[in-house]
């Protein structure tokens, strides 16, 4: 019989730390996908607790949103697809919410825009605009996609920015 000294053992398990977790079944306000960058953690969790959302179904591949609008391999995407599927089945998800930000590595950082925040903010809102109709397209089920740009400011949300208003915004700031 194998015996767990160390460990403890299965019947006994040592935890390293304690909580409590609700284990009741939960909806999903919102499917939302952001950039793994931790620069931006606390400005968009901080949003999400301004703008009251209780339940998410959080993914965070490297880029964000981007994963919908220019995926490194299609099969990047798919797998996503599949994710938010599941979202739906399982938390009943109504709402995608897309977040991008500023100096993404993913998107080839800032110098990719040459440093212009107008240039780097269209491509933002180009990039949203391609990502809310592959999704609504493909998911009957969404009824709402909502696209994001986040920056050292704070965050924007670019899903009803035309092209023609990314350099009219940082004027606005
Ligand atoms: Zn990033």
């Amino acid at each position: 019989m194998a015996t767990m000294t160390d460990h403890g053992d299965a019947s006994m398990p040592e935890y390293l730390y304690r909580h409590a977790s609700s284990m009741e079944h939960y909806t999903a306000d919102i499917f939302v996908v952001w950039c793994f960058d931790d620069r931006f953690r606390e400005a968009q969790m901080g949003f999400l607790t301004h703008v009251n959302i209780g339940h998410r179904d959080p993914e965070s591949p490297a880029g964000g949103g981007k994963i919908f609008f220019d995926p490194e391999k299609e099969s990047d995407r798919e797998y996503y697809c599949r994710e938010l599927e599941k979202s739906i089945a399982l938390h009943h998800a109504k709402e995608v919410w897309l977040f991008t930000h500023h100096d993404c590595g993913a998107c080839g950082g800032f110098g990719r825009f040459g440093n212009s925040r107008d240039e780097e903010l269209l491509h933002h809102i180009n990039g949203g605009k391609i990502a809310r109709e592959f999704i609504q397209k493909r998911f009957s089920a969404i009824e709402k996609v909502r696209t994001f740009f986040v920056d050292e400011r704070g965050v924007i949300e670019t899903t009803h920015m035309s092209e023609a208003s990314g350099d009219q915004i940082h004027e606005q700031v």
